[in-house]
């Protein structure tokens, strides 16, 4: 081996390129350090200001986007990373049903990103929790790895037994927005231990999903929480649709 070859092994340790982007699949010069290139990063469509006082929705002026003025949401404000485009569609899609759970890593990035913006402060971070019998079928809650890696980030403590889904609602994306409500009604519950300690008393919450629709879930969710005794409850998601 060359000096020259000795000294290209070295600076491949150092500074590996051989990375591939995991979004667009080519090894590129410029990464990020969670594993999506500059290039892709920069054509994500990110939520930019301003966005609809409530839901976070991406809006021409900051007010309330008609879904907000139509429905009376429990949750006090929430925000999303992304518009659902195609691209964040695959990504999702990639992320939820074909295991590829390392995605989590870009999508906590632009999490607490996001998180930072915004200030809020809260004592707990709870996931929309998935009901078992999807759990064991998925191998995992996408909205748990989430909310772990965010727990991580900002250093709140994550509550991950303490809200339970207990219907097995079918899918909600292909239902209209008065059947996703029916369907979600008492789809969650507190936790008799979360109960019994109090878990939610007093506490502000951050209530973190993958994708925001109409809000039907984190609003069901919120409702639970905040009957269980939180005081305020933030929702952040990962995507949000902006068509309505
Ligand atoms: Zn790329
Ligand atoms: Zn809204």
């Amino acid at each position: 081996m060359d000096l020259q070859t000795l000294w290209q092994s070295f600076l491949d340790i150092v500074y590996p390129t051989d990375i591939r982007c995991l979004i667009c699949n080519a090894k590129r010069e410029e990464m990020s350090g969670y594993g999506i290139c500059k290039i892709c990063e920069s054509h994500l469509p990110f939520i930019e200001p301003p966005v609809c006082t409530k839901c976070g929705k991406m809006m021409i002026e900051e007010s309330l986007c008609l879904d907000c003025q139509q429905s009376d949401h429990a949750f006090y404000r929430g925000i999303s990373i992304f518009e659902f485009n195609a691209e964040v569609r695959r990504l999702i899609h990639r992320y939820k049903y074909k295991q590829e759970k390392y995605l989590s890593t870009p999508m906590i990035h632009w999490m607490s990103e996001g998180l930072k913006v915004y200030k809020w402060e809260f004592d707990l971070i709870v996931p929309v929790p998935l009901h078992p019998i999807r759990e064991r079928k998925r191998g995992f809650n996408q909205a748990d790895l989430l909310a772990r890696g965010l727990s991580k980030s900002t250093g709140v403590p994550l509550v991950n037994q303490g809200l339970l889904r207990i219907k097995n609602t079918p899918q909600q994306a292909k239902l209209s927005k008065e059947q996703r409500q029916r369907n979600l009604r008492d789809a969650f519950i507190i936790s008799e231990r979360a109960k019994s300690l109090k878990t939610f008393h007093n506490k502000t919450i951050l209530l973190v999903d993958d994708v925001y629709t109409t809000g039907s879930t984190a609003n069901q969710c919120a409702s639970e929480l905040l009957a269980g005794g939180a005081d305020r409850v933030y929702v952040i998601t990962l995507a949000t649709g902006s068509n309505f």
